[in-house]
């Protein structure tokens, strides 16, 4: 009751001043984190969504959460488009980075209470922010190992999924990622050349990873083989058709014999097309777009097997694989742009005929997500992402960071003392940031039944009292004891921790300044905003 009279009391105060903007976005960051924070670490629970058509997704992610969501708050949106990039860049941490902002909101809510300007706080979570990412740098080290790297990508699946399928995904994910070393191209590859496809039956522990482009096709031609040992192919990035006639170019065909004239030109073309292929010694054809009917035929008796219809990646995932040029056209087919596959076969599971094409020259690779349901594979793909993501990243950035919310910890340790060589309200500012971050350590105590404040109260005196361990020093988010996370191997990548924490400040940032600018068309002194505030 006592709570509720105070929320009305506040409430009231913040329509007096004119705060009422700030403290509905805060509100909808709250409660968007509230949505998700019991997802958060290896005892968080899975959360259970269901649509319109009441198909229902069990899932623990919490990207997967929000952008499932119908929500129409702007700010909230705002929230959910900063975990979608997170996600998009660092592929892992998006709940971390909603609620640590929830959290930087609320505490800056409290300072605007108390009188200080939007515009300073702003100020004093920069220059918190700044400092944090130096201080990281400074506590990583280095994944050396591949030991160390297994950690890394097993601790990014924690709670996620069950024991034996997060070793099964790591393994795949590094051998994936492993794949791409060296490979040229942007933060997407991993994505691009590695194709994901759910084929059902089986478990999911029979998911696995073939150096091949495995698709559901089936070759044009029933008649030409189903399997073979390789040879050579080509890929034309287009179609293997005749132009079709231009509407202009219409011709009044009176006579029956124009018309077989007609069609007998196009076939000779078709004809030159596929005696061309032939000269070159294809044996396997892949056309992104159409195959014209005629030509069917005359590409069999050529003994070339065909595919047609195919997405762009796949072909580029192909062309990688075999060493094989995209062509336009095929008069523009010479013998350098021929690439080579070692195998090529066609299965039948569950009615869907599945083309397997094996190359040598790696680069790109097929995941077969297995699982007894849709919804399971979805869960097991979800997770092999995120495995692969953070894999491939740490081919380019190998530091790594403590998990458990040590990081966080240490950082909001390190920033108190910071803070006292700033100026007065920056300084509160600073201290409002540092205590923010310790919503990672509680919500992982709290997410494994312990009491967040004694955990807190446990992890900050045992990092205090160890100079060099310190800062290593987490919550075990499993039994929820403060202890080492070198020795537990539960590592965070510092990418990672990195864009959680500034896409968090960005964002908190970003609704601050909404309110600011209210602010500021005021006078920072006198607050009087009644008649500038939305009450829809
Ligand atoms: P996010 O979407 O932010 O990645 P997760 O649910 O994956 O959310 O939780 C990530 C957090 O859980 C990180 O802070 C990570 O260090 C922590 N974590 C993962 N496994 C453990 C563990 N065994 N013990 C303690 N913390 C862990
Ligand atoms: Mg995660």
């Amino acid at each position: 009751m006592a709570d509720v009279e105070h929320e009305v009391a506040l409430e009231d105060t913040d329509r007096i001043h004119g705060r009422t903007a700030l403290v509905r976005n805060v509100a909808a960051a709250v409660s968007l984190s509230n949505a998700i924070r019991s997802t958060l670490g290896p005892r968080g629970l899975d959360k259970m969504l269901v649509n319109d058509a009441g198909e229902a997704t069990v899932t623990n992610d919490g990207v997967t959460v929000l952008e499932t969501a119908r929500v129409e708050h702007p700010t909230a949106n705002l929230l959910i488009a900063s975990s979608s990039s997170q996600d998009k860049s660092a592929r892992d941490g998006t709940t971390t980075t909603v609620i640590l902002m929830a959290e930087m909101l609320q505490n800056s809510l409290e300072l605007v209470r108390s009188g200080v300007h939007p515009s300073l706080i702003i100020n004093g979570y920069r220059i918190a922010n700044e400092e944090a990412l130096r201080e990281l740098d400074s506590i990583a080290r280095i994944a050396t190992d591949k030991n160390m790297k297994r950690s890394v990508v097993r601790t990014s699946l924690q709670g996620k999924i069950d024991h034996l399928l997060s070793s099964h995904l790591t393994e795949l994910a590094l051998d994936a990622a492993e794949a791409l070393v060296g490979e040229e191209g942007g933060n997407d590859l991993e994505r691009l050349r590695i194709k994901r496809i759910q084929i059902s039956g089986g478990k999911a522990l029979d998911s696995e990873l073939v150096p091949a482009l495995v698709l559901a096709k089936t070759r044009i031609d029933r008649n030409t083989p189903r399997f073979s040992d390789g040879g050579n192919i080509a890929i034309l990035d287009g179609a293997l058709e005749n132009q079709k006639l231009e509407l202009e170019a219409q011709i009044e065909v009176n006579d029956l014999g124009v018309l077989k004239e007609f069609h007998e030109r196009d076939n000779n073309h078709l004809q030159d097309m596929v005696d061309h292929l032939h000269d070159l010694k294809i044996d396997l054809l892949i056309v992104r777009d159409g195959i014209a009917d005629d030509a069917v035929p005359m590409l069999s008796r050529a003994g070339i097997t065909a595919y047609r219809r195919f997405e762009r990646e796949d072909l580029e995932r192909l062309s990688r694989l075999t060493g094989t040029n995209m062509i336009r056209k095929v008069g523009r087919i010479t013998k350098e742009d021929i690439g080579s596959y070692s195998s090529r076969s066609e299965e039948n599971i569950g009615s869907v005929n599945y083309t397997k094409i094996e190359g040598t020259l790696g680069g790109a690779m097929t995941m077969i997500l297995r699982g007894s349901t849709p919804e399971l594979r979805d869960e097991v793909g979800r997770s092999f992402d995120d495995a692969l993501g953070v894999s491939y990243r740490l081919i380019t950035e190998n530091r790594i960071l403590p998990g458990g919310g040590a990081t966080q910890t240490h950082l909001a340790r390190k920033l108190r003392h910071f803070s006292t060589t700033q100026s007065g309200r920056e300084q509160m500012a600073i201290e409002a940031y540092a205590a923010a971050l310790e919503i990672v350590p509680r919500t992982l105590a709290e997410n494994a039944g312990h009491d967040p404040i004694d955990t807190l109260l446990t992890l900050s005196a045992a990092q205090s009292k160890n100079v060099e361990e310190g800062p290593w020093i987490g919550v075990n988010g499993n039994t929820g004891e403060v202890t080492n996370m070198y020795e537990e191997g539960i590592f965070d990548p510092i990418f990672v921790a990195r864009h959680a924490i500034t896409g968090a400040t960005e964002a908190a940032i970003s609704v601050l300044r909404i309110d600011d600018v209210l602010w500021a068309k005021q006078g920072p002194e006198t607050p009087d905003w009644s008649n500038q505030i939305d009450d829809n």
